[in-house]
């Protein structure tokens, strides 16, 4: 498959392949650099990210924007996307036969942006990426390593919001889990051989 990632929006934005895109103002693909060293994957759009067609612009994207300018890492340096690409309605959970409709796009995009690191933002995310059903208060802030890049799950944004804010728990491990991804960031990128496994 030699589509584009302009290509695959482009496509993905008149999908009818799930009941999301009938309620849907417009698909909200992703945004940020299509070379992206870093990627987040969320849950699916909200209220705003529909009308805007961009993800994490409400409540739970500026929290998201905080934290990355807190660790110094510019939004448009980084990409970020949702499991799922259409609103569902009154914001409820993604439902498994939406989230398996959806998954192509989210491969694909994972595989021509090339990341080195993922961070998944909360279960659904966690659960696509790593194909397990893993709860994100145990793994979060861990280590895994998917198809030769390294996963970094976290809470997802909104929950924090939810989990009392500020001078929550949950804030100070997202903070923590968001210093692990800077950290990562900053280790030499591993030579073929080791990547290879060869040694
Ligand atoms: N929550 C998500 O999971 N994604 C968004 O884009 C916004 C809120």
């Amino acid at each position: 498959m030699d589509r584009t990632l302009a290509e695959l929006a482009e496509i993905a934005s008149s999908c009818t392949r799930c009941r999301l895109s009938a309620g849907r103002t417009q698909v909200v693909f992703g945004s940020g650099s299509p070379t992206a060293g870093l990627m987040f994957v969320g849950e699916g759009p909200g209220f705003h990210e529909d009308r805007q067609g961009i993800p994490f612009v409400g409540a739970a994207g500026q929290l998201l924007n905080a934290l990355l300018a807190e660790i110094g890492v510019p939004r448009d340096d980084v990409y970020i996307c949702n499991v799922i690409k259409c609103r569902p309605p009154g914001n409820r959970d993604p439902l498994p036969d939406e989230i398996d409709q959806c998954k192509p796009y989210l491969l694909e995009q994972v595989a021509l942006i090339d990341p080195r690191l993922v961070v998944t933002l909360g279960n659904f995310a966690t659960r696509v990426i790593l194909d397990r059903p893993a709860s994100i208060s145990r793994v979060r802030g861990q280590r895994f390593t998917w198809e030769g890049r390294t996963v970094i799950p976290t809470f997802h944004p909104a929950a924090v919001l939810r989990g009392g804010g500020a001078a929550s728990r949950q804030m100070a491990d997202i903070r923590a889990d968001f210093a692990a991804v800077r950290a990562a960031l900053e280790e030499p990128v591993p030579r073929i051989e080791e990547q290879l496994g060869l040694f």
